[in-house]
């Protein structure tokens, strides 16, 4: 919590309660707080313009037409007339360029507006056109006598800021709070203290903190603005970044973790007798950067990337068989059901014939069974545990937990893989995949604390997918695609959108009857004793769900309907055929993985969006970037785009903090260049004990204080 302003000993100016401002009082505080978040001076100032607009700039009345944004007109107001009665009555003036006139009308407030309007005087004009009768006009218009404008004028850049409607009934309008912007500048004049060494003020820019915020808030010219701009923003991901490498510091110094010295029989045997392909480079790669890690009696943190498909799992469990050489044991989580079954059967069938004990345990694993796991878990005679968050519960006891694979993190809450750490006396090694490629920025500030690993390439032999954007309406054609690709003894996914695994109350009733209907259509159109159809969705009992999987696994069911549970993981590799209907629904992230479903085995396998007619632009977009690349990265990058960090998959969870000025997307170039000098800087001053790196070790220290650090990520 922040610190109350009354709370003994010294407090800075900026950490005023809000109220105490001139020209805001408590009842208008209270407001802004609720309204806004805006607490204190400091919040204020931290509520930026989110643009401006170029007072200097005049539009004649001719060229003004109603899709116009604001504009600013200089002109004659003409006489007042009030037309109308009761509710209907109004007050208009003409008012008048050399190019033209328009109407000005207003609905309140028409008796303070009679006693202090001027008519035949000239008048600056700023507002919003709108169209009445098929004419320009303007409602409630912003108004000020041209002499007085031009005395007051010290600003030709007008902040725009965010308001509410609640806050404009009050009197805080944006402009209301330009003014307040103003008066809070003049009254903590001279007490924004410096943040930033002279070094890094003088490679971004050289614009002082103070300075930045007046300019900013009240800029003399967009040269100087664009400069305090470029600081500010550098200052906030700078401090991100240096957050993000204290703590990954932190851990390196503090977390003794299990050394794993040697590459044993199980490493040996498995990958010399029991692998039944080569590794590509690049998972031979991770695995050598894994075991690098955890050698040097540092715990690990290490996320490793890799598309769909590229072969995650084999990897995580090459390392499984390194600590089970070095007498610990392993978890691997998936965050399914589903894929912790399917990772459970993987495993086993890899591990045939070798002395490792695998076992399972999942929300659904029957008690007795449970009890089972449990009790030789703690006996330390399961070497490697696979399941659900069910093996995050106090009490799965392992005797020796040395690594936990946590797979697809991106469903994994921070609580959650912080209860790992509980599990062992020293922390046991943590190897996160994910599937969704998180652009490079984004990924330095998610996962900043991890190091990272990249699997970039696929298995050899794999044939790119084929994307194809097919409509509704030649349902009948893509039908009959299905049926050739059966013919040839290949299998298919049908998707429908939105019914997400253990979170049933969320199925609406209309989704629910979407997949039953389609059931129903593709069982007509594939009949028994032909066809067998399966149907999966989140609703359905674990047994049935297993059972209905294992059939299209076998290769029993020709087809498998299906919602997003099927999304992660899932490796059916004879299934080449992945039909996504309301495509159009479906995040690109979602997309892209659902797609990873099909294109595991040596068949060309194809996927085929099918929408409605009428398709808005991000949906177009979505889809038009499906049919034109497979690339993971690259889909992300678009995603990033279209949704910002904040809704990306995953990143909710992550705990993105919140950013005043910079914006992840657009500022990707400096946030790089933050990430940097926050590297530059504690590489040779890590303590930030050198008198010159003095303001930003206070500044750290100020955020320490202001509890505004963000938990740790894994
Ligand atoms: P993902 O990275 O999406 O989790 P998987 O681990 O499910 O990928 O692997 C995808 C498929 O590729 C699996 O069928 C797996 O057995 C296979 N595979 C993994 N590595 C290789 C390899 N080096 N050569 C050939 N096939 C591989
Ligand atoms: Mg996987």
């Amino acid at each position: 919590m922040r610190p109350t302003y009354f709370a003994g000993g010294m407090v800075h100016v900026l950490e005023t309660p809000i109220e105490f401002l001139k020209g805001v009082g408590p009842l208008r505080g209270e407001l802004l707080r609720k309204e806004l978040g805006i607490a204190t001076f400091s919040d204020l100032l931290r509520h930026f313009p989110f643009r401006y607009v170029d007072r200097s700039r005049f539009h004649k009345i001719a060229e003004v037409h109603e899709e116009m944004p604001q504009v600013q007109l200089r002109g004659m107001l003409g006489a007042l007339k009030t037309v109308g009665e009761k509710k209907g009555r109004r007050l208009t003036a003409t008012f008048t360029d050399g190019s033209g006139s328009v109407e000005l009308v207003w609905f309140k407030g028409i008796r303070w507006l009679q006693a202090s309007l001027r008519p035949g005087q000239e008048y600056i004009l700023f507002a919003k056109p709108s169209a009445y009768k098929g004419r320009v006009n303007f409602a409630h218009p912003e108004l000020e006598l041209a002499a007085t404008w031009e005395q007051g004028l010290e600003a030709s850049l007008q902040p725009v800021y965010s308001t509410t409607e609640k806050l404009t009934a009050k009197g805080l309008s944006s402009r209301a709070i330009w003014g307040l912007q103003k008066n809070l500048l003049l009254h903590v004049k001279g007490q924004l203290v410096e943040t930033l060494s002279n070094e890094l003020v003088e490679w971004v820019g050289g614009v002082p903190r103070e300075e930045a915020f007046r300019q900013v808030h009240a800029p003399q010219d967009e040269h100087k603005l664009a400069l305090a701009r470029k600081r500010l923003k550098f200052e906030e991901l700078f401090f991100l970044q240096m957050q993000i490498l204290r703590q990954k510091q932190l851990l390196q110094q503090d977390l003794r973790g299990n050394v794993f010295t040697q590459v044993g029989e199980y490493f040996n045997t498995f990958y010399n007798e029991h692998l039944p392909f080569q590794l590509t480079g690049a998972q031979k790669r991770v695995v050598k950067e894994v075991r690098k890690d955890m050698g040097t009696g540092r715990q690990m943190n290490r996320l490793v990337q890799g598309d769909v498909g590229s072969g995650k799992t084999l990897v995580g469990l090459l390392c499984m068989l390194i600590a089970l050489d070095n007498g610990f044991q392993s978890a691997l989580m998936a965050p399914t059901e589903i894929l912790a079954q399917q990772h459970y059967a993987t495993i086993s069938r890899f591990l045939e014939g070798m002395p490792v004990v695998v076992r399972r345990l999942t929300g659904s694993s029957r008690s007795a069974e449970r009890k089972r796991v449990l009790a030789d878990l703690q006996a330390g005679e399961v070497h490697i545990l696979v399941g659900t968050h069910a093996l995050l519960e106090d009490r799965v006891v392992f005797k020796r937990l040395g690594l936990a694979v946590i797979d697809e993190q991106h469903r994994f809450g921070v609580a959650q893989r912080a209860r790992l750490w509980a599990k062992a006396d020293v922390p046991p090694h943590v190897l996160v995949m994910t599937a969704t490629p998180i652009p490079r920025t984004l990924a330095m500030t998610l996962y900043g604390d991890l190091d990272t690993s990249v699997i970039d390439e696929l298995p050899p032999g794999r044939k790119p997918i084929r994307t194809v954007h097919r409509f509704d309406s030649s349902r009948n054609a893509v039908f009959g695609f299905m049926e050739q690709e059966i013919a040839k003894g290949r299998q298919v996914y049908v998707v429908y959108p939105l019914i997400e695994e253990g979170d049933p109350d969320k199925m609406r009733g209309v989704e629910l009857k979407d997949l039953t209907d389609g059931f129903e259509s593709i069982t007509r159109r594939f009949p028994l004793p032909k066809y067998a159809v399966s149907m999966v969705h989140g609703r359905m009992d674990q047994a049935t769900k297993d059972y209905e999987m294992a059939r299209f696994k076998k290769g029993e069911t020709n087809i498998l309907v299906a919602t997003t549970v099927i999304e992660v993981g899932v490796d059916v590799p004879n299934a080449s055929v992945m039909v996504i209907e309301n495509a159009e629904r479906f995040g690109l992230s979602q997309l892209h993985q659902l797609r990873g479903r099909v294109g595991r085995g040596a068949e060309q396998s194809f996927c085929i969006l099918m929408t409605g007619d009428k398709l808005g632009n991000d949906a177009r977009e979505r889809i038009g970037t499906m049919v034109r690349t497979n690339d993971g990265f690259e889909i992300a990058e678009v995603d990033l785009r279209l949704r910002g960090p904040g809704d990306l998959m995953g990143t909710q969870q992550s705990g993105l903090p919140k950013m005043y000025i910079a914006d992840l997307v657009e500022d990707a170039g400096l946030v790089q260049q933050a990430r940097q000098a926050a590297m530059r800087i504690l590489d040779v001053d890590p303590g930030l004990a050198e008198p010159r790196n003095a303001p930003i070790a206070r500044a750290m220290d100020d955020r320490m204080k202001d509890n505004m650090v963000w938990g740790r990520i894994s």
